[in-house]
């Protein structure tokens, strides 16, 4: 399975930037691909007192902002094009924007893949 088209559109919006004195962002960025193909993104911004939200979180905001909720693969990379996993809180809020998003496929690595639902064990919601 070929994912290079989501990390390059992550490579996209990687932008770097000190923000003022308490938030910085666009260290890593998240791509997600929806169930029509549609494909979303986002970058992180880190704010003090833990204000901030990760890129993952961004892209999602991206997608609902055009109306879509049925997730299919993310991709989540750093500035040096490494694979990243989602936090903990990203992958419950995924899950609970569609059912369907347990069955997403998450990007560790070239060839590390894996669903959602085996990210996220003994989901509550299940
Ligand atoms: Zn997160």
């Amino acid at each position: 399975m070929n994912f290079n088209h989501l990390k390059n559109e992550a490579n996209k919006v990687i932008n770097p930037k000190k923000y003022s004195n308490y938030a910085e962002g666009g260290q890593v960025a998240a791509a997600l691909e929806t169930a029509s193909g549609n494909v979303y993104t986002g970058i992180c911004i880190d704010t003090a007192c833990s204000l901030g939200f990760c890129a993952e979180h961004a892209a999602a905001a991206d997608m609902l902002k055009h109306g879509e909720t049925h997730i299919v693969k993310m991709v989540a990379v750093d500035q040096d094009g490494n694979y990243l996993a989602p936090c903990g809180r990203c992958r419950e809020f995924l899950s609970q924007l569609d059912d369907r998003n347990d069955g997403m496929i998450v990007i560790l690595g070239e060839d590390k893949t894996y669903l959602l639902r085996e990210l996220l064990p003994f989901d509550w919601k299940k």
